[in-house]
């Protein structure tokens, strides 16, 4: 006897399955009912796909049980996130050893898929294309090459990536030709085009993987915050919509077009959809990622990214099912994993999940030594690229002393900026936390500590009064109000009793606000009065030269294209400008980014002084000078030897 059934995974584990040219599954009972059925009837088929109605019922009800019972799939989702070109085991910036990289989830990747009875699906949420030297080169020095990136991401058989606002950031020229080059689809569901396909996705929206029969939908998005930080050239064509409006309108689509087994969100945006004073109510917020999975039912599990941080926990979302919010941090230091078993239930065909989530530690795995052979020309490439010497500083500089006030490191900065352009003032932040050039010979990597991120260089215009008040901003998020010379200088997080937050991610006490936004200006002559509530604490006393300071003059700023997009809110909150405004304000604007410049600045002098001008101070004195001690001990004084 033989009869149509419609569990194919099934069938093949309990007898002998012919399917034919019209994709019916026939199944008989033994091995000789199928070859006499092969030799006599070919023309057969046709009526035995007619078999009743009543039949193929008969044979699901009847059989099911036993045969579907036994089909169970187990998935195994892992996430890379924020990765910033940690490709190999080696900081190309500090050149030393690095302590996670692809070639060691390369290795884990490995182990999981040469497991039975397991799939591997493997995922990333964006911000892979700047950080480490190794992606700069291929994105603006060896450019007539298919990207490193893309190769790596090609050779580890990536199913789908979000884009992240760092992949945009490296300009159209790198990312729509990266976006070619990759072997699966590069997802971004709320970047849209404007113009005449006004709406369309300019990346893929979401993608359809199927393992083991179990179709897995990824719906990808990008943080809606990239008008904040970059330049619009940098974006032109596109906008990006509200992550939680995107997620209502595209989750029904693939339910409906696809009937998913599973769906995935893989976000590049962060958890707490508070920071920086949003609320989950703030239109396009920044970090949407939990209120997508609370508030947008349909999801199994979301993946997030761009906070930097660890996440694994659950949601109910408005359905009252559980979500699993999972993340990884930075640098493929760690994966995050989730590991979902499915067992179809025949009934109603669809399946039982369970989902579970973990976070797993790359940096105790070896590199693959394949991986590090089949890329070795491209390490050796860019190590020699970094390795190459452009001139000789005479004294170290360190962000460490750019934490407290007036420091070499930061004026060099401003020093570069005031002759790149013709503006009176300029503005500038450390961009890390603890970055050191060292006194000697200055390499190609140390201009990657000294300006970390690849920003342009603005010249605005402001008003005296917005000077004023930009300053007002920074040192408002900078410094706490000191009641004493016992206090703390810096604005430290706090929890609710009051008390300094330590984190285990950056071996330090948190601070409030991050030090990319402690801007200070040169230019001018001020004193920041720390024992002065926010708002009041700037005095400014002349213009650098000694010429008079006006709050109604208009004055030309160096600024860096982050901050002139409004980033940090200097520019808005601080100096009241309107964010609309803000590209009329922009007298102009350098074609490549700050470090390409200021790298050429030090290859032209060779030797180069590092100083202060000792244009201005914090006050009290005795107050800053006993201050800044004690909370250099709560920055630096831990072992320090794992921070970015
Ligand atoms: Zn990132």
């Amino acid at each position: 006897m033989a009869f149509p059934v419609g569990c194919v995974e099934a069938v093949k584990l309990a007898g002998f399955l012919f399917i034919d040219k019209n994709s019916n599954w026939i199944i008989f009972d033994s091995m000789k009912e199928l070859k006499q059925w092969r030799q006599t009837t070919l023309m057969k088929i046709r009526n035995l796909a007619a078999v009743s109605l009543l039949t193929a019922i008969l044979a699901c009800v009847f059989c099911s049980p036993v045969w579907l019972g036994a089909q169970t799939v187990t998935l195994k989702l892992v996430e890379t996130t924020d990765v910033h070109g940690t490709v190999f085991p080696y900081d190309f910036i500090n050149d030393r050893d690095g302590r996670g990289s692809l070639a060691q989830v390369t290795t884990y990747l490995k182990q999981e898929r040469n497991k039975d009875g397991q799939q591997v699906l493997l995922l990333d949420a964006g911000d892979f294309l700047q950080g480490q030297p190794v992606v700069y080169y291929y994105n603006f020095e060896k450019t007539d090459v298919s990207h490193l990136y893309a190769r790596v991401m090609n050779y580890m058989k990536y199913d789908a990536a979000a884009v992240g606002n760092h992949d945009i950031e490296t300009g159209h020229a790198v990312y729509d030709k990266f976006a070619g080059e990759l072997d699966f689809p590069w997802l971004a569901a709320n970047a849209v085009r404007t113009g005449a396909e006004a709406g369309e996705s300019y990346f893929k929206p979401y993608t359809v993987v199927e393992k083991s029969g179990v179709k897995i939908a990824i719906l990808g998005m990008i943080t809606p915050g990239i008008p904040m930080w970059l330049p619009a050239q940098i974006w032109s064509g596109m906008e990006y919509l509200d992550m939680v409006e995107t997620a209502r309108k595209w989750v029904p689509i693939i339910q409906q077009k696809e009937q998913p087994d599973l769906l995935v969100g893989l976000f590049h945006s962060g958890v707490d959809e508070n920071y920086g004073g949003a609320t989950a109510e703030t239109p396009r917020n920044e970090n949407a990622s939990r209120l997508v999975a609370e508030k947008v039912p349909g999801f199994d599990i979301v993946f997030v990214g761009h906070d930097h941080q660890q996440w694994n926990f659950t949601v109910n979302n408005a359905d009252g099912k559980q979500v699993l919010v999972l993340g990884a941090s930075a640098h493929a230091r760690n994966v995050a994993v989730a590991t979902v078993t499915l067992e179809r239930d025949s009934l109603t065909r669809t399946w039982r999940k369970t989902v579970t989530g973990e976070s797993v530690d790359v940096s105790r795995f070896e590199p693959d030594s394949i991986f590090m052979s089949t890329f070795s020309s491209d390490f050796d490439q860019v190590k020699a690229y970094v390795g190459r010497p452009i001139g000789i500083f005479t004294e170290a500089i360190s962000t460490q002393e750019a934490m407290f006030g007036e420091s070499r490191f930061v004026d060099l900065i401003h020093q570069i900026q005031l002759q790149l352009t013709d503006a009176d003032l300029s503005v500038a932040a450390p961009l890390s936390f603890d970055a050191t050039l060292e006194k000697g010979p200055v390499y190609v990597r140390d201009m990657f500590n000294l300006y970390k991120f690849e920003n342009l260089l603005y010249t605005m215009r402001l008003t005296g009064r917005e000077v004023k008040g930009y300053l007002e901003h920074s040192y408002e998020g900078w410094f706490h109000q000191m009641t004493g010379a016992d206090d703390h200088l810096l604005n430290f997080s706090r929890d609710q009793a009051g008390e300094l937050i330590w984190s285990d991610r950056s071996r330090s006490y948190q601070l409030a606000v991050p030090m990319f936004n402690y801007d200070c200006m040169a230019g001018l002559k001020y004193t920041v009065d720390v024992s002065k509530p926010a708002g009041e604490r700037v005095a400014i006393s002349s213009m650098a030269d000694g010429t008079p300071f006006r709050l109604d003059a208009t004055y030309k700023v160096a600024v860096n294209s982050y901050r002139g997009n409004g980033g940090g809110g200097h520019l808005t909150q601080g100096a009241g400008i309107a964010k609309s405004e803000l590209p009329d304000r922009v007298i102009s604007s350098t074609e490549k980014d700050l470090r390409y410049y200021m790298m050429k600045w030090i290859e032209k002098r060779e030797t180069v002084t590092p100083t202060t001008f000792g244009n201005w101070q914090v006050v009290p004195q005795d107050w800053w000078q006993a201050a800044s001690r004690r909370d250099f001990e709560l920055l630096y004084g831990g072992d320090r030897t794992t921070t970015n």
